[in-house]
């Protein structure tokens, strides 16, 4: 279904937000104060507009309460990133994500109302780190401070033995979510489900249950 984004700042991050989006068959208002970076995205979004952020006015007139979602990916000077939010929210657009520079930026983020607050450098730092800790774990995702989703290689010692053989759940209090197996994806497998070398495990858990799950069952 096609959707309705606007992105504002197009750094390196909002760019490639907003290139994906539209690559995706969305409509995607692209906006930046900078009129170079808004001709750079021109060939990438619906509508590209040189506008402030923070000019209430600009983003009435360009009728951004309308959008779905609208991500604020104005860089380091936090000042601006605030202020845009702060005007959407007012506006009442339903949900604005924006891009955090450090953590006081997140506190004040926090206490505007912003739906979603992200850190690309430090939530991406965190999924290299575990990576680069088990050459296993192919995919990583943080849910929560306790929880994660990662995507394991199986290794000879799960191949030809079937979920219910292996009792993850029971020995390690992991959830096999999924198994992708070459182009093939296997949603909710059951127990009977056979594990070949190779296969990717997309494995739901506690952080302490899937490091353990990694070491001694992998
Ligand atoms: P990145 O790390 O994603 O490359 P940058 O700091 O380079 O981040 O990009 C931030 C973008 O936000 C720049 O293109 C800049 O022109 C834009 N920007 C800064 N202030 C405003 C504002 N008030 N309104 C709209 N865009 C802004």
């Amino acid at each position: 279904m096609r959707k309705q984004y606007a992105v504002i700042g197009l750094g390196r991050f909002g760019s490639s937000i907003c290139k994906e989006l539209y690559q995706l068959g969305h409509d995607v208002l692209a906006i930046d104060i900078n009129k170079e970076r808004v001709i750079n995205i021109e060939k990438y979004a619906t509508y590209a507009v040189n506008a402030d952020g923070t000019d209430e006015d600009a983003l009435k007139s360009l009728g951004i309460r309308n959008f779905e979602k609208v991500i604020v990916t104005i860089g380091a000077n936090i000042q601006p990133s605030i202020l845009c939010t702060l005007i959407l929210k007012e506006l009442g657009v339903k949900e604005v994500w924006v891009k955090a520079h450090d953590q006081k930026h997140v506190r004040i983020l926090e206490s505007i109302g912003a739906d979603r607050i992200i850190q690309p450098e430090y939530e991406m730092g965190i999924r290299i780190a575990h990576q680069l800790d088990s050459s296993r774990v192919i995919e990583y995702v943080e849910l929560s401070k306790d929880h994660s989703i990662v995507e394991l290689e199986a290794t000879k010692k799960n191949d030809n033995k079937s979920l219910k053989q292996l009792d993850i759940r029971a020995k390690y209090g992991c959830t096999i979510l999924a198994i992708k197996r070459g182009e093939e994806v296997v949603v909710s497998p059951s127990p009977d489900e056979k594990i070949s070398e190779g296969d990717l495990l997309v494995a739901i858990g506690h952080k302490v249950d899937l490091v353990r799950f990694q070491e001694k069952g992998m």
